[in-house]
């Protein structure tokens, strides 16, 4: 029997978990509960995220038999605590693909970026997920520059004109100011296929409709090894109270793959950076009527990017926190400073909620799918934009598990590639945050 050397910490409280109430709370869990006697079967999944499940749910599908395995509740990584933003696009700009890649390439990223959306819509459909209140809104980016603005506009043209695109519509700074209540913007982008979900009910959600399909999902479960045996095909693996043997093992741990020693590689092919939620009391009536009228999701276009929304008649209020670690508290007072420099009318408004989570960054700032070895699969690196794409990419992940070749374009890893100088990544990350703070404070 292996110990676990497992590091893990309590699910952050959130205004999604107080949102889910008794029937989502981690308290009455999802799933099988913890892994008590030995399994075999042909796919096992490791991580009960949108990842994980999406790809358990995508074998279900195909007849296959899968367990899924967790080190903690369903939903307690990224899944469970992020934005609710359900986007349509990737970090890199579909410009600056085709220019590097050619327009093919960019056509192929733009149909699985949309496909994204279109994955969360499913299976919100399939697995009877109304509790999810999924909200096509659109999407609106905010330029704080007039040279960012330039820069968005120019984009939107680029998508229309040569990715027949028209899903984007420029708005003026009036138009902003009327939909938002800030005045801190010079006008902005509307994406229409985008809108917004409650996280935490997608991914339990996802994980009920599983369960009631016969599919185990193994709670405190933390699987310690993932062991081959010489000639011997599959894998076996190793959890503290029994084993599952699997032909093929997907590794869906993403931003939490250094929970323990088994996910390392992956762990290795990411940089993790912490990323931070608050949310306000509940907005009186004026206020209500006057932030965010549209109810859609909101991002700025600060390299330090922050995004916003409403939600149970709340302000949300979200950024990245280079410098904090999960459970400190820094950051969330530099978040309540920036809203209510963007908003002030929230100066007096309590903030209270507050958490954090972490998100996988790659090299080359994109999602990474492929196999690592002929048993195993791996997806991870969503890069903060997770909630429609790491649905999407565990479907595909399961197709390369049973053999099938789905079109991934840039997202094809063939093997990790672990990034270079890992060990200095954390000084690394803060340097490059403290720079691109730097920037923003000029204005740049
Ligand atoms: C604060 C925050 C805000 C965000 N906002 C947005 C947003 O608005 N829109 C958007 O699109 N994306 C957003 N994201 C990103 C998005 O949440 C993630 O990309 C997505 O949830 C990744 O899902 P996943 O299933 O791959 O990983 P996760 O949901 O992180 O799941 C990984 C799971 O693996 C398990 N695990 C790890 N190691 C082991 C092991 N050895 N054994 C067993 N289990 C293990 C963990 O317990 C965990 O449950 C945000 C992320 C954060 C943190």
């Amino acid at each position: 029997m292996l110990a676990p050397p497992v590091s893990t910490s309590p699910q952050p409280d959130s205004l999604w978990r107080h949102l889910a109430g008794e029937a989502g709370s981690f308290d009455a869990p999802v799933g099988a509960g913890p892994l008590t006697r030995d399994l075999q079967v042909d796919v096992a999944v490791i991580g009960a995220g949108y990842s994980g499940l999406c790809a358990a749910h995508a074998l279900q599908q195909r007849g296959v038999s899968c367990a899924v395995l967790d080190a903690n509740p369903v939903g307690w990584g990224a899944s469970g605590r992020n934005g609710g933003v359900v986007s349509s696009k990737f970090r890199p700009s579909f410009s600056a693909i085709a220019s590097a890649h050619g327009l093919d390439v960019a056509k192929r990223m733009h149909r699985l970026a949309h496909d994204g959306v279109r994955t969360v819509e499913a299976l919100l459909e399939e697995c009877g997920i109304a509790r999810a209140r999924f909200e096509r809104t659109g999407s609106l980016r905010c330029a704080h520059t007039e040279r960012a603005l330039a820069s968005i506009v120019a984009e939107a043209e680029w998508v229309r004109a040569s990715l027949g695109d028209r899903s984007m519509t420029v708005l003026s700074r009036e138009a902003v100011r009327a939909e938002t209540g800030s005045t801190g913007f010079v006008g902005g982008v509307l994406s229409a296929d985008a809108g917004t979900i409650l996280p935490l009910e997608y991914v339990l959600g996802i994980a009920r409709s599983l369960a009631a399909r016969g599919v185990p999902i193994h709670t405190s479960t933390p699987v310690l090894a993932i062991d081959r045996a010489p000639g011997v095909a599959g894998v076996t693996l190793r959890t503290a109270g029994a084993t599952v043997r699997a032909r093929q093992v997907i590794v869906a741990t993403n931003a939490y793959s250094d929970l323990t020693p088994a996910t390392d590689a992956m762990r290795r092919e990411l940089v993790p950076f912490r990323s931070a939620m608050i949310a306000t009391e509940r907005l009186p009536a004026a206020l209500d009527a006057k932030l965010m009228t549209q109810r859609r999701s909101y991002t700025e276009t600060r390299r330090m990017m922050k995004w916003f929304r409403r939600a149970d008649g709340r302000m949300l209020f979200g950024g990245r926190d280079a410098f904090g670690k999960e459970g400190q508290d820094t950051g969330f007072e530099a978040l309540r400073r920036a809203m209510v420099g963007l908003f002030p009318d929230l100066a007096d408004i309590r903030v209270e909620f507050r958490w954090s989570g972490y998100v996988g960054m790659t090299f080359n700032a994109l999602p990474h799918v492929g196999r690592a070895d002929d048993a195993t699969v791996f997806c991870v690196g969503y890069n903060g934009a997770g909630v429609a794409m790491a649905s999407l990419i565990g479907q595909h992940a399961a197709a390369l598990a049973l053999g099938d070749t789905p079109d991934l374009a840039l997202l094809a890893q063939n093997g990790l590639r672990p990034v270079p100088f890992h060990a200095l990544r954390a000084p690394g990350v803060r340097l490059v945050a403290a720079w691109y703070q730097f920037l923003d404070a000029m204005g740049a």
